[in-house]
């Protein structure tokens, strides 16, 4: 599944693909994604001006207000490809532009889904309004982490998994940030020290920076927006490393289940 440093890396690849041109138009191969497909017609004309993210979100910025938002899923991406190339495998999405190339939306499960939303309402849209802060951003402050836990009885993991706390942690980097900040992953939020979070707060900004320079991860199927598979499950220090010996202290890596996800550390060093 794409997290955000997939995502960032699709947005940072689009935007030398795609801003500036103008879309001739736009249809999609009629297999339904996990939402009904915009009005095509309402992007023909328009000039792409930028492309956001937002959490998980890529916005593609139109002029005259709209947004094309597109999440990708599970194993959503774009390619960019010449305008007379055929459908790129599992394509769902053809976008034209002025330039005789065209922005394809490939999903092999379909899970991903897009809308066009103009600006002004996408603060107070269902799947924004309740977003917190970017983990990159400087809203996302140690204080504001320490904050959200307090009296917390849920894991630390899910608390920064909570889109409310801090938006696009997902399931591999909660996992990594834990590891590095030594807290093991099933301990109640209100009980983990000050200390703690304020490492944590750094280690989780570390993980998501390291991956997006990266270039992402190559986790299942997902590509660049320019076809080169990103590296970064190479540094993983837990994630997916059940059995094999923790790369600080050499025991075992261990593996639960909480809330339903895989959840590795290394029982040793988080406590
Ligand atoms: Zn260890």
């Amino acid at each position: 599944m794409p997290e955000l440093p997939e995502v960032e890396v699709t947005r940072r690849g689009l935007i030398s693909h795609v801003v500036g041109r103008r879309v001739l138009h736009t249809l999609d191969h009629g297999r339904a994604l996990r939402h009904p497909y915009p009005e095509w017609w309402e992007l023909k004309g328009r000039r792409i001006l930028d492309v956001q993210r937002r959490a998980k979100y890529l916005l593609i910025c139109l002029d005259g207000g709209k947004r094309l938002v597109c999440h990708l899923g599970m194993t959503g991406h774009f390619r960019c490809l010449a305008s007379g190339e055929d459908a790129a495998p599992h394509e769902q999405v053809c976008m034209h532009l002025d330039d005789a190339r065209s922005l394809r939306y490939c999903d092999v499960r379909r899970f991903g889904y897009m809308a066009l939303i103009s600006e002004f309402e996408l603060a107070d849209h269902p799947w924004f309004s309740h977003l917190g802060p970017e983990p990159l951003s400087e809203e996302f402050t140690a204080s504001w982490l320490i904050r959200c836990s307090w009296r917390r009885r849920c894991p630390i993991k899910h608390l920064v998994m909570d889109a409310r706390v801090v938006v696009g942690v997902g399931n591999i980097y909660a996992s990594e940030a834990l590891f590095r900040s030594g807290i093991h992953p099933a301990r109640r939020a209100g009980d983990v020290a000050a200390g703690d979070l304020i490492r944590l707060h750094a280690a989780l900004r570390e993980v998501l920076e390291e991956a997006t320079r990266a270039g992402g991860s190559t986790i299942r199927d997902f590509m660049s927006s320019d076809g080169r598979p990103g590296y970064f499950s190479h540094a993983f220090q837990v994630y997916g490393r059940e059995g094999e010996a923790c790369l600080r202290c050499g025991e075992a890596i261990q593996r639960i289940v909480l809330h339903g996800r895989s959840t590795f550390f290394c029982a040793s060093c988080q406590g």
